[in-house]
């Protein structure tokens, strides 16, 4: 964004000109008198007269103009920062589930692909998917389908470390990346995230929901973050053909 306005502390710069400008005429004015024949004691006086004059004139023009102007452009500045602020969260977390939207955890994953392959660091991807979700919408209304998918978000995000990026890949799948993390650690956390999903209950009916879930590990290759999302979804696949609420893990090579 192109910034137009002058920054506040040019204020300070603006009243020093206009004393300036002020000093300066009232010396030219001076010069005239003593051209005239005034005295050197009445010159003197006449000079101090000029400077306080002028600083007088300063400190009005700044309170009355300056001042005012200064407060209109912090308002405005901290008005454009609080809107740039919502719209860049806007963007970065999914309005429904509070996790990051699509964009930011596909942005996340790129970036941890560079730094695997830049460190030879451990990676891992899940991809999850909610099990028979439309059979919640279709009993309980879309509104219910919506508190379940921020529930079970709430419930997943309980289980990520800080360092992990959770997002909603889609309408009810979500993809986590996790860093510094093998296979094995992968399908640890995949358990205690299906386990966790599958114990939560959504309403006094103690109605509740699984969720499948597909693992791939990252290894130093050409495996680019296209290929680990494929490969998890490829798992996510088989998890559903193996009956839901189960965890399958494949390898890239
Ligand atoms: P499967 O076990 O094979 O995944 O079955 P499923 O019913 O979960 O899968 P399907 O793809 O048939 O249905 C997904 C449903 O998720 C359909 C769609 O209406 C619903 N859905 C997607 N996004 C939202 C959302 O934001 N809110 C609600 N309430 N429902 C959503
Ligand atoms: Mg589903
Ligand atoms: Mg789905």
């Amino acid at each position: 964004m192109t910034q137009t306005s002058k920054p506040p502390g040019g204020s300070v710069l603006m009243i020093v000109k206009i004393a300036l400008v002020m000093l300066a005429v009232e010396i030219i004015i001076m010069l005239g008198f003593y051209w005239f024949g005034m005295t050197l004691a009445n010159w003197k006086f006449a000079l101090l007269d000029a400077s306080l004059l002028a600083v007088i004139v300063a400190t009005i023009a700044y309170f009355a103009f300056v001042r005012p102007k200064d407060r209109q452009i912090r308002t405005m500045m901290a008005t454009l920062e609080e809107a740039r602020l919502k719209a860049e969260n806007l963007a970065r977390f999914d309005a429904l589930t509070g996790v990051l939207s699509r964009r930011a955890v596909l942005g996340a994953l790129d970036t941890e692909v560079e730094r695997a392959k830049r460190y030879g660091s451990a990676l891992a991807c899940l991809m999850l998917d909610l099990d028979r979700f439309k059979r919640i919408n279709d009993t309980y209304g879309h509104q219910f389908g919506d508190k379940v998918l921020h529930r079970i978000a709430q419930v997943i995000t309980e289980h990520c470390r800080t360092n992990d990026h959770l997002g909603r890949y889609g309408g009810e799948e979500f993809l986590i990346v996790l860093p510094e993390t093998r296979i094995d650690g992968a399908i640890m956390f995949a358990e205690r995230v299906r386990l966790a999903v599958a114990e939560t209950c959504l309403d006094r009916n103690e109605e509740r929901i699984t969720l499948s879930i597909g693992v791939a590990e990252w290894r130093n290759g050409d495996g680019s973050s296209h290929r680990l999302i494929a490969e998890a979804d490829r798992a996510l696949l088989e998890a559903k053909a193996a009956g839901r609420n189960h965890v399958v893990a494949n390898q890239l090579v």
